[in-house]
């Protein structure tokens, strides 16, 4: 057997065999991380810079996956590795130490694969998962609406059945990447009469269907992260549906579920690894305020990866996560604040003003800072959320829960 077949994951042999086998695929395919350049910032603030590190990760996302490295707990017959739980952890370890990357479309595949294995039938498992998996096909999330973000059940993208499909007509917005995706998991609103949360359908969506207009929103750094997508009676066919119809709310929050977990335990590079640079090179290494936040920051970093590894471990064998995601999205998005505003503390009004790698990559720890405490949900809806089902707190009062969505003032 070749390291290149798709038998990369044999659930018989030893974990130090398959360790041996994925690091020497690794070493054949990729670039070890220390030759790559730690300050390289992953914004950019043109089109085709942007579509071009996509493709990348886009290709290499589908390299993975005829390598069976992609979704390898995933059965075969749906693109998967037809391997153990275990196997993902492994490819994973090894998989910090390169450079190349699935960005964007591993990010969708984490939060829409498990989903669709879990409420899809068998003949969408097998049409959409292997697409998914190899990147053959790319998704944007479809969820937010102007209105319609931390509650997000009172979404009012409407659809209307006409035979075989739903005509379907609203507006998202902030969906990261639609501009360059090719297609979408969409939330629509098919029974306007019931309650909010059971009236939503969660439908997949081809980007270039007629009707639908994605406009770029371009940020203050310049780059254009996210979209507004108008849907103007857009033709979807109702067996895109995932699930039943109107009962899409749970496979959103197996997504939103899954999204909290992935950012939790993604990072690949530690903040405090640069920042541990930044002091020693500002001559504050021996500085108390400094030593003592770099100590905080990375106790914290540390902390966050094992709860994301554990967590992950869970969704990949199908089971419940053993402690709620939103902690270790909480976390998370604590720590890019920290870092974000040490970066500052470190470099200075030089670190505001300079163009050197070094104050490039503190200036986008700067802005990016708030990403995640909002993307995925805020922090403070994470916190409600938590209150309630991991303290059993009372709910937040909600006065439209049993409300028909129809009759909920807008
Ligand atoms: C980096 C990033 C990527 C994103 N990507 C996507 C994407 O791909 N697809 C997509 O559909 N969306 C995406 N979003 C949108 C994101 O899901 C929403 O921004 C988020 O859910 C918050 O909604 P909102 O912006 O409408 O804010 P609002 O809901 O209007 O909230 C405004 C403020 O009110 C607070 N608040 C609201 N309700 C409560 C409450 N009940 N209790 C206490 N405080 C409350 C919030 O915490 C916040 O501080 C992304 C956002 C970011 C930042």
């Amino acid at each position: 057997m070749t390291v290149e077949s798709a038998d990369m994951a044999d659930a018989t042999e030893s974990p130090d065999i398959f360790r041996a086998r994925v690091r020497s695929w690794y070493d054949e395919h990729a670039t070890p991380r220390t030759e790559t350049d730690p300050w390289a910032v992953n914004v950019h603030t043109d089109h085709d810079t942007e579509r071009h590190h996509f493709e990348l990760n886009r290709r290499w996302q589908g390299e993975l996956a005829a390598a069976g490295l992609m979704g390898i707990a995933y059965p075969a017959a749906y693109g998967g590795g037809g391997g153990a739980g275990w196997m993902t952890r492994i490819e994973r370890e090894i998989s910090r130490d390169y450079e190349e990357n699935t960005g964007f479309p591993g990010a969708t595949t984490a939060m829409l694969a498990p989903a669709l294995l879990r409420h899809a039938c068998e003949e969408q498992k097998l049409e959409y998962l292997p697409k998914l998996l190899s990147a053959e096909l790319t998704f944007c999330q479809l969820f937010s609406e102007p209105g319609s973000g931390s509650d997000l059940a009172s979404l009012g993208t409407r659809a209307i059945r006409d035979g075989d499909e739903f005509i379907v007509t609203g507006q998202k917005v902030w969906n990261s990447a639609a501009q360059l995706c090719d297609w979408g998991f969409l939330l629509v609103r098919t029974d306007p009469d019931a309650p909010k949360h059971r009236g939503i359908t969660f439908v997949l969506v081809d980007m270039s269907t007629h009707g639908i207009d994605v406009r770029p929103l371009v940020q203050i750094n310049g780059s254009a992260h996210f979209n507004e997508v108008f849907l103007d009676e857009v033709r979807i066919p109702v067996a895109n549906v995932i699930g039943e119809i109107n009962e899409g709310w749970s496979i959103a929050r197996t997504v939103l579920a899954n999204e909290a977990a992935f950012i939790g335990g993604s990072a690949k590079t530690l903040s405090s690894t640069n920042l541990r640079t930044l002091a020693a090179v500002a001559g504050l290494t021996n500085d108390a305020n400094v030593r003592q936040e770099l100590a905080d920051l990375i106790t914290r970093e540390r902390v966050v990866a094992w709860m994301g590894e554990q967590i992950q471990q869970a969704v990949r064998r199908g089971e419940m996560p053993p402690m709620d995601p939103g902690l270790i999205k909480l976390m998370t998005a604590d720590n890019r604040v920290r870092s974000g505003n040490m970066a500052m503390q470190i470099t200075g009004a030089g670190g505001i003003a300079g163009d050197s790698p070094k104050t490039t990559w503190s200036q986008v720890e700067l802005m990016m800072r708030f990403a995640v405490s909002i993307g995925g949900g805020t922090n403070e809806v994470l916190r409600n959320n938590v209150g309630e089902r991991a303290l059993g707190l009372p709910r937040e009062p909600g006065y439209d829960k049993n409300q028909p969505w129809r009759d909920i003032p807008r």
